[in-house]
């Protein structure tokens, strides 16, 4: 990925805020993160996913998917509070880069 140093930091907080609202596995977040125009592949995004795992921002399940075994992941409480204070953050730099 392009500028992928300067970006990571938006993707992280995009997977968090997917991982708050619900549950996500790795193929979805690729997809997802593909329609808002970022191109990850496997080899970027799930060593991420596994980063923020260890750093407590999530947990994951092994689960079964119909034939397919999948890890599903979820934000933990630190993750929650990460993001409430990164969306006070992301609002600041918002307002002074969008106007
Ligand atoms: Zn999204």
């Amino acid at each position: 990925m392009e500028h992928q140093d300067l970006l990571s930091g938006l993707i992280r907080l995009h997977v968090l805020h997917h991982a708050v609202e619900g549950e996500l596995y790795g193929q979805w977040m690729i997809d997802e993160l593909a329609h808002h125009g970022y191109r990850l592949s496997a080899g970027t995004l799930y060593p991420m996913l596994k980063a923020m795992e260890k750093k407590g921002y999530l947990v994951s399940e092994n689960r079964r998917d119909g034939r397919t075994a999948r890890k599903f992941y979820r934000a933990t409480p630190l993750g929650r509070e990460a993001l409430e204070i990164a969306r006070l953050k992301v609002k600041e730099l918002f307002g002074e880069m969008i106007s």
